[in-house]
């Protein structure tokens, strides 16, 4: 059975978990999102609550279980700070897992970027998928082959997620999700300069670099500094382990804050969601929060980072 929470009931759930009165009537209406990110914004609050709720751009996961385990967790994740999450999968995983908790889920299909063709890009997009994202390519992002690709993206206004930078050994093993890929892997393929080339055949094709182009931070800041529609984020597990004195002299030059730069930045983890009682993603809260105190990051430059970027990437309401 397909269990769909209403905006209402979803807004309940959300409100009970942030004010821990769980069954109560959320005030205000617009439930714990709101409560925070109206907090953020006014400096008001619990400090450790400061910044706004978040929108998770990178998440994994599929949802199994009954209606009211997914209330249960979704209020969960919201007591800790993410509101929505971005879900990363596959077909059948993804659309099942949307279709059971649409409040929370943004859906973004991954695909494999050699075999795919332009319809079948269009046809995940009328079923639903906000985004496609793009991994582990047998040539560069930036090469003509996969340019009618981005074409159609462009032409559906629906943006792109790539994996930026090192890929994990495993995945390519027996077993591994991309065992079956005609060759080895080459990460320079996927490196941040390679985003550069789509830019300039297609400007207005909304980008997300996931994981920061590890280990080319520097690429990928001269990305995010230099076009309009690319963004990135700290998800994955490399970014959140380097120093602060790395990410404040990138972002904070001798201790000024671009906040050009900064604010294209999105929140995210690359952990996986969906199983009670675990709550990975609380460790990269913890990481941003770090980062937006040691660069001094306003309060409306903590919300685009948490949620709003998120939100004009996808082309979703607040
Ligand atoms: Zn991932």
């Amino acid at each position: 059975m397909v269990y769909r929470l209403t905006r209402r009931e979803f807004v309940r759930t959300a409100a009970a978990a942030a004010t821990g009165v769980l069954g109560g009537m959320a005030h205000g209406g617009r439930g714990a999102a709101a409560e925070a990110n109206r907090a953020a914004a006014t400096g008001q609050g619990d400090p450790a609550a400061r910044s706004s709720m978040r929108i998770d751009s990178h998440a994994h996961g599929a949802y199994k279980g009954e209606p009211q385990a997914i209330r249960d967790y979704v209020a969960e994740c919201c007591k800790r700070g993410v509101e929505r999450i971005v879900l990363i999968q596959s077909d059948e995983t993804l659309f099942d897992t949307y279709a059971r908790c649409p409040e929370f889920v943004i859906p973004v299909a991954q695909v494999d970027i050699d075999t795919i063709k332009p319809d079948e890009i269009s046809r995940l997009i009328e079923r639903g998928a906000k985004g496609i994202k793009f991994i582990g390519p047998m040539h560069s992002y930036g090469a003509d082959i996969y340019f009618p690709l981005y074409e159609r993206l462009c032409q559906c206004g629906v943006p792109a997620v790539f994996h930026t930078g090192y890929l994990m050994v495993g995945l390519f093993e027996k077993g591994g999700r991309f065992y079956e890929k005609p060759s080895l892997i080459d990460i320079t393929d996927m490196r941040p300069a390679a985003i550069d080339r789509i830019v300039r055949g297609f400007p207005e094709l909304k980008i997300l670099m996931a994981h920061f182009g590890n280990p080319w931070w520097e690429e990928t800041w001269k990305m995010i500094s230099t076009h309009r529609n690319v963004y990135a984020d700290f998800s994955g597990g490399t970014a959140y382990r380097r120093s602060m004195l790395m990410w404040s002299e990138m972002f904070a030059p001798d201790g000024n804050l671009d906040a050009a730069s900064a604010g294209k930045l999105c929140f995210g983890s690359d952990t996986g969601y969906f199983s009670p009682g675990s709550h990975q993603f609380t460790d990269y809260i913890a990481f941003y929060e770090r980062f937006f105190d040691r660069v001094g990051m306003p309060a409306d430059l903590r919300a685009k980072i948490n949620r709003g970027n998120v939100l004009q990437l996808f082309g979703l309401k607040a």
